[in-house]
């Protein structure tokens, strides 16, 4: 569903990401590990078109997004993304947020997009919070409305950021606990984590970047237990 070919971006005259190869199939779960800037960020970013190769090529559901006749709208709307910092539209209710998206870009009719929204809301367990303002949620339900708002839009692959790095430690349970659902059902996802236990439990491979290639990837069982890179040994003892 994505494919990476020797993906080079650059910052100026700083090579972040310097070739990375790298194919997602459908109902995959990939955790990318690695230090703090290794390019994970980058990396995800490119692959929604948030950010625009330097070179190399990016395929995403069959549209090149190199291809200047792409559209990158049409593409986003395939690949649903979650930050760190969930950015949910503050004078909105939680349902708004969730439907306004579906309204505007697939043309939904109020119902349907309520209906959906609903389902997610109970999905990520906060349908009794519909209708109040995020400000009067906690982090992790404002993160996990974040993830039902972008699965509204029906995406073939979502990505994570850092989806719970932000929360306080009570609350990342929970919106681990969204996404090992969403695993379960066979949503294609790409995870930048720093939460080891995690990825062991539920990627179905995991990738260890460090300065801007993909240095080791593999089960979790081989990344974890068996690390073959000197850097992987030296980061696993650092994080574990
Ligand atoms: P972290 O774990 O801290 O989030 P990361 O692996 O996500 O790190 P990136 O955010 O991808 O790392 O950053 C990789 C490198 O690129 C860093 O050296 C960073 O300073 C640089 N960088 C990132 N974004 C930009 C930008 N917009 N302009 C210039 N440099 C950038
Ligand atoms: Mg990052």
């Amino acid at each position: 569903i994505i494919d990476v070919k020797n993906l080079h971006k650059n910052y100026g005259h700083m090579e972040v990401i310097k070739g990375v190869d790298l194919t997602v199939r459908k109902g995959e779960v990939i955790c990318i590990i690695g230090p703090s800037g290794a390019g994970k960020s980058t990396m995800l970013r490119c692959l929604n078109g948030l950010e625009q190769a330097s070179s190399g090529q990016i395929v995403v559901n069959g549209h090149d997004l190199g291809d200047p006749h792409v559209n990158i709208d049409q593409v986003r709307e395939q690949v649903g993304m979650v930050f760190q910092h969930f950015n949910l539209f503050n004078n909105m209710s939680v349902i708004d947020n969730i439907t306004l998206a579906p309204k505007l870009v697939h043309k939904e009719t109020d119902e349907q997009a309520r209906e959906h929204a609903m389902a997610l809301l109970k999905t990520v367990g906060l349908a009794e919070k519909a209708d109040v303002m995020p400000r009067s949620l906690s982090g992790g339900q404002k993160q996990r409305v974040a993830i039902a708002r972008s699965l509204a839009m029906r995406p073939k692959v979502m990505l994570f950021d850092e989806a719970t790095s932000a929360l306080d430690p009570e609350m990342v349970g929970d919106v681990l606990e969204v996404i090992r659902e969403l695993a379960e059902d066979g949503m294609t996802m790409v995870l930048v984590t720093h939460e080891m236990g995690f990825a062991r439990e539920v990627a179905t491979r995991v990738i260890f970047t460090d300065a801007g290639v993909i240095e080791e990837e593999g089960t979790p069982d081989e990344i974890f237990n068996h690390p073959k890179s000197e850097r992987l040994k030296t980061f696993l003892s650092k994080v574990l």
